[in-house]
Order: C-alpha cells, then structure tokens, then sequence
C-alpha cells in the first residue's frame, strides 16, 4: 500500500507569502552576480552607471526590504506536485491565491492584477495568480514562483514559423523582437525561449525557461550553444542597460524546446526585465 505525504494547506500560504515578498526584495544571487559581471565588461560609460545603479538599487531592496521596482509583477508559479502526495484542508490553487494575497498585502506590494481585462478594475489584492500544475513522481511538491513585471511582458510575442524557417527563421525572428523592445522591456533582459511543442506549450516554455538560474546551461549541447551565440548577437545590437547604449542588453538566453508537429516550427520570445525574481520552495 502506498503511504501519502500529508502537506498542510496552510503550510503552503504561509511558503508562498514568504516567496512574493522575498522575490520582491531580494534578487536572486544568480542575477546580482550577472550584474556585477555586465559592470566588468560593460564598454559604455552610461551602461556602466546604470549597472551600477541597478546594483545599488537591488542592496536597498534587500537591506531595507522594499521592493526593488513599483512594478511587484504578477505571481506567476510553476508547481511540480508529486503523485504521492496530498494536501489537507484545501485545494493547492486556493493555498497560492491566499498566499499571494497575505505576502502581497502584509509586504505592502503593489496590486497590479485587473480582474477583467475589459473593465480594468483591480482586484485589490494581487491575485488571481498564474499557476501551472506538472504532476512527477514522489511525494513533494516543488514551488517556483516569479513576479513577473508587465513591461517586459508587453513586449514578448509568439509565432508559427514554417519549418523550412529553420534556424536562421528562428534566431533572426528572436533578434527582431529584442530589437523592436528596444527599451521598453527595461533591459539588460533575461530572454526567455520556447521552441517546438504547440500553440501554447510553446508559449509555457517560453516562459518556463526564465526559471533556470543566470548562467545554467540547457543540458542538451546544441541548444545550450544557441543559447550562448544569441545571447552574444543581442549583446552586438547596442540597445544596453535601460536601452540608454552599451554592450549589456541581456544578461543570459534561456531556450527550452520540445517536440513538435512535422508541419510546424513554433518559436515563442518572453522578454524578463533586470528585475528577474524568482523563489523555489519544496515541501
Ligand atoms: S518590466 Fe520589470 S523593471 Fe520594468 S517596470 Fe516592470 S518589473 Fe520593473
């Protein structure tokens, strides 16, 4: 007989409360050693002092904990759920929603989720969340969560390439969105990739990618060289730290890619700004 691991309901609103205020004041080590690093090669003065402030900017957020941007994002999670687990006292959707809403209102974040794209009007509290569930075997569940900013967002995009685009189509369609972004996603970027799968698997991986820390490799050799010759050719195109000039405008390239349909190349871009925040948490 297989024995289930018991996880708390509110175990996980209390993870997660604890995730949105951390991912908010503290970025992630991966990230500030990125900066450091772009401070060291950076070739123009005004992308160095933008460096510099964005270095700054991110020791007050962690020493005096505030949030290191107005832009507190959406609670985005990825959540890997074992099939020998199971949650007492509520439902894991419910458990999220009322951890982002406790981490967002008693850390003071801004709320930035309208409740209905139409009418626009805030739901006052940050939720509802973007979850994505993914069953594995075992009996933990693993907690990624980002707080992901709008302006970054805005500028990401989707498209079916036809096959025969193959990857010159792939790498130049990327190239093309960095470049129509220019400043808007509040760059250096952490580019995020997805390549294969479907319609919206694609996207999801895109989006997933922004995940994987600062500097880890895809396993698979030929993505993780792709990995490194687009994230060189972004850093010849010159838009730089806050698209004021320089030699920064992203600080990693994240590629997933997946199977796909014979008759298909899907390629989804999903742009994350400096302030890319992530938390793991496993229960
Ligand atoms: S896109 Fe990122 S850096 Fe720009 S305002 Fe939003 S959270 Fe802040």
């Amino acid at each position: 007989m297989i024995t289930m691991k018991k996880i708390m309901y509110q175990e996980i609103v209390d993870r997660v409360a604890s995730m949105c205020q951390e991912a908010n004041y503290n970025l992630g080590e991966d990230v500030f050693e990125a900066f450091q690093q772009a401070l060291r090669t950076e070739e123009s003065p005004v992308g160095k002092d933008v460096l510099q402030q964005l270095v700054d900017n991110a020791k007050v957020a962690k020493t005096e904990h505030v949030p290191m941007c107005q832009d507190t994002g959406t609670a985005v999670f990825i959540v890997e759920i074992g099939q020998d687990c199971h949650i007492v006292g509520g439902s894991l959707s419910a458990a999220i929603n009322e951890g982002v809403r406790k981490g967002y209102g008693e850390g003071y974040l801004r709320n930035s989720v309208v409740g209905d794209p139409l009418n626009r009007k805030n739901t006052g509290d940050n939720t509802p969340a973007v979850i994505h569930l993914e069953m594995v075997e075992g009996d933990e569940i693993t907690i990624h969560m980002t707080a992901k900013g709008g302006g970054a967002e805005n500028m990401s995009d989707m498209k079916m390439l036809k096959p025969s685009d193959g990857l010159v189509g792939i790498k130049d369609y990327i190239l093309d969105i960095v470049k129509d972004a220019g400043p808007n996603a509040c760059p250096p970027l952490v580019v995020g990739v997805g390549i294969g799968g479907n319609f919206e698997r694609c996207a999801f991986l895109a989006k997933k990618s922004l995940f994987r820390p600062i500097g880890e490799r895809n396993p698979d050799p030929t993505i993780a060289d792709l990995e490194i010759e687009l994230m060189e050719e972004i850093n010849r195109l010159g838009i730089g730290p806050q698209g004021l000039g320089g030699s920064t405008t992203a600080l990693d390239v994240k590629i997933e890619a997946e199977a796909c349909h014979i008759a298909t190349l899907p390629v989804a871009v999903n742009l994350n700004c400096h302030a890319s925040r992530h938390q793991v948490a496993i229960l």
